[in-house]
């Protein structure tokens, strides 16, 4: 793929590296391609950071035709620029393109566009300790046309956002809702993608939540409103007598890279991990005889998020003693260690630039 670039000719003024949000800054340059039915994918560019003008009667504004990835590239401490399991992002893109009947964008050339773009804007990658560069590919329907049909044309685009430490004063265990009004996804439907519908229907979940003093949603399935599926936007497992459980991939549920490295990472160390359905009753029970020993969320931002504390049919329950579990914490730091460049990569996870 031959990828022209047009470099700025007003880069912008690097951020205060200490008071980064997650989100709100962008760098000076982003990746373009665009589909075309009978053409195929063309005109690869990278092209100062720009706003992007649209027909109103594209499909994407109507029906929300749109899918995402979410990843970062990661400044080591030996100088060197670190991708975590980016063929993983680029495969999943396509999973969630099919389930929404989107062209699949090659995963060579994703590879190619994240790898170039990141190598222009590397001077973005903030080098404090906890830092890393956000990197957000995106797909949206383009044809401007108001039937619910499948679009003929699609713009693919990749976006770079500095990110500041999400845990400035160490690992926060954080106090959980179960949601058993609203649910987030259904087997048959789009749990499994990141496609953008998904967060919309989230997101009154969420301010319930917030409006009643909690930080995260638990989410139970849609089907029977009983079993666990995640929690907020990140994949959830437990330590219960011993073993880490966490819900099977039922199709409602995003298969997280930080989930399925977690689940790798905890196999070499011979720890039992199981993937199974897992009842909010059995959850009750164990919170409730003390055999909950941890529970965390798992994903690319957060990396890992203890859970702290779990309300369930009226009970507050403590997890642990309400502070970081152990587990969590090895976790934690053996990822971020890969990730960094602090460990040893024995699992091969980590691409270099
Ligand atoms: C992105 C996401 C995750 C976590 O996936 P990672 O690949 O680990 O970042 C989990 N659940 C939902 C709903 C997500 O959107």
């Amino acid at each position: 793929m031959n990828i022209s670039i047009t470099k700025t000719t007003a880069p912008k003024a690097k951020p205060d590296w200490h008071t980064l949000k997650f989100g709100n800054t962008f760098t000076d340059h982003m990746f373009m391609m665009d589909y075309e039915e009978g053409r195929g994918w063309h005109d690869a560019r990278i092209v100062p950071y720009q706003n992007i003008s649209l027909d109103p009667a594209s499909c994407v504004f109507h029906y929300a035709v749109e899918i995402f990835e979410g990843m970062k590239a990661y400044y080591g401490v030996d100088g060197k620029i670190r991708l975590f399991r980016p063929e993983m992002n680029a495969n999943r893109m396509n999973r969630s393109g099919a389930r929404l009947c989107m062209p699949e964008f090659p995963v060579a050339d994703f590879m190619q566009a994240l790898k170039t773009l990141v190598e222009l804007e590397k001077d973005w990658i903030p080098t404090l300790p906890d830092t890393s560069l956000y990197i957000r590919p995106v797909m949206i329907a383009t044809e401007p046309h108001l039937g619910v049909s499948i679009s003929k044309s699609y713009l693919f685009y990749i976006m770079l956002s500095p990110v500041g430490a999400y845990y400035p004063e160490g690992l926060n265990p954080v106090k959980i809702f179960v949601e058993d009004e609203y649910v987030r996804a259904v087997k048959g439907g789009t749990g499994f993608t990141k496609c953008g519908g998904n967060y919309a229907a989230s997101l009154i979940g969420q301010k319930k939540a917030h409006d009643l003093g909690y930080s995260q949603v638990l989410w139970l399935d849609g089907e029977h409103h009983q079993y666990i599926d995640e929690v907020g936007t990140m994949n959830v497992m437990f330590k219960i007598n011993g073993e880490v459980v966490t819900p099977e991939l039922t199709g409602a549920i995003l298969p997280g890279v930080t989930r399925d490295s977690v689940i790798h990472m905890l196999k070499s160390w011979g720890m039992k991990v199981t993937e199974r359905r897992i009842s909010l009753e059995e959850l009750h029970r164990a919170a409730a005889d003390g055999s909950l020993e941890e529970a965390f969320g798992t994903g690319t931002a957060a990396v890992i998020s203890p859970i702290g504390n779990l309300d369930i049919a009226g009970h507050s329950y403590t997890v642990g003693d309400g502070g970081i579990g152990q587990l969590s914490q090895k976790l934690y730091d053996s990822l971020t260690g890969i990730q960094w460049g602090k460990l040893k990569d024995e699992f091969g996870w980590t691409v270099e630039l």
